[in-house]
């Protein structure tokens, strides 16, 4: 099955009103002659701005979390309904940075995968092991965990209306790239696990890879057959680079 190839970029917490406006306008004008989709996803203070200069532009944004309750006195949090409401296509779930900084669970990532989907949001589901755990050869293990923790709390058929994107935790601002066999490897197995709950479907979720993608090893990894694209931290921050990461797709 074709799958239309996607780029999002993670700005993590970076930027300024300033910065972003550069970084935005030429990202915009930039994107004109990319095949595939793009995507920023961007700190909330900034989603305003996001909303106002990418109107009319083929770049989607989004936002970097979401709360996995509907309202209430959650101080701080920010629902999946206030980001709808908003506009924004997007929220990452999951990332690595929330798991290890933030305590974010596989269960509670599940519930917010949950609460995007509900609020008409496409989450960008995160999966990924650690080092220590790729050396202890339990990457599959590791990874089949996380994505059965959505599967168990939303259903195979949730993922008809999401992304995944595996990221290795060890390439995640490192500048270490997993080898495109390596990601191929990681991805496949992910399609593969989705397959077993519903064969067709698998065949359409788009599977980025991220950890360390530029443009120099972005049309490798790329060009493998179940990697769709890529979750861009660093490199989405410059708009040169971002732009030649999605002329890879
Ligand atoms: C990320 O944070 O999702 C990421 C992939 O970061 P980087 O591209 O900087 O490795």
């Amino acid at each position: 099955m074709s799958r239309t190839k996607l780029v999002a970029g993670n700005w993590k917490m970076h930027g300024s009103l300033a910065v972003n406006l550069s970084l935005l306008t030429a990202v915009g004008a930039g994107v004109a002659d990319v095949r595939g989709q793009t995507a920023v996803c961007v700190p909330y203070p900034y989603l305003a701005q996001a909303r106002s200069l990418l109107a009319g532009s083929p770049v989607a944004w989004g936002a970097q979390d979401v709360s996995e309750h509907v309202q209430g006195a959650y101080t701080g949090e920010v629902s999946g309904a206030m980001l709808s409401d908003f506009g924004c296509r997007y929220v990452i779930v999951g990332h690595s940075e929330r798991r290890s900084c933030y305590g974010d669970t596989d269960a509670v990532v599940a519930a917010k995968f949950a609460a995007a989907l509900k609020a008409g949001l496409t989450p960008i589901l995160c999966v990924g092991e650690t080092l220590a755990e790729r050396e202890a050869n339990v990457t599959a293990q590791v990874v089949t965990r996380q994505l059965e923790a959505v599967l168990r709390g939303s259903g195979v058929g949730s993922l008809a209306r999401a992304v995944i994107a595996y990221e290795p935790v060890w390439a995640i601002g490192t500048g270490k790239t997993a080898s495109p066999a390596q990601a191929q490897a990681v991805h496949a197995l992910i399609r593969a696990r989705i397959a077993r709950d519903d064969d067709a479907l698998a065949g359409g979720v788009r599977i980025l890879y991220g950890g360390s993608v530029k443009g120099s090893n972005a049309k490798e990894l790329f060009g493998q057959p179940d990697i769709d694209g890529g979750l861009i931290g660093g490199a989405s921050l410059v708009a040169e680079d971002f732009l030649a990461i999605c002329a890879a797709t």
